[in-house]
């Protein structure tokens, strides 16, 4: 049985800065991604390395902060190396992170 306080991916910037998120369809016209993006600048290097502003590496860190979320639309994590990197095909959840919380 899969633990639920196990962490697959790690909240690291080198992960990170392989995430697709930044380029998914549910985030595209979220007002609080966008200020959160601004806020971050660049992952290598920002001061906000935090779950909280970070628009992306759901799969890491759970559920969006953001509230304002298309999550009806497409997740792009398929695409995403770290995914494949991982094997997160073959945990739970799937997809959509941001909604459905760390991959396991
Ligand atoms: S699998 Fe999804 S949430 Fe995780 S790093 Fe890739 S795009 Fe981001
Ligand atoms: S976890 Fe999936 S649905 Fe959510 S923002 Fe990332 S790519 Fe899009």
């Amino acid at each position: 049985m899969t633990q639920a306080t196990e962490i697959k991916v790690k909240f690291t910037r080198q992960n990170a800065k392989k995430c697709v998120c930044w380029q998914c369809p549910v985030q595209t016209d979220s007002a609080c991604i966008k200020a959160n993006g601004d806020k971050m600048g660049d992952v290598m290097t920002t001061p906000f390395f935090t779950p909280d502003i970070v628009p992306g590496l759901y799969c890491s860190s759970g559920v969006a902060a953001c509230k304002d979320i298309a999550t009806d639309r497409s997740c792009i994590c398929g695409a995403c190396p770290i995914y494949q990197d991982f094997r997160l095909g073959g945990g739970q959840p799937l997809d959509h992170y941001c909604k459905n919380g760390r991959a396991g």
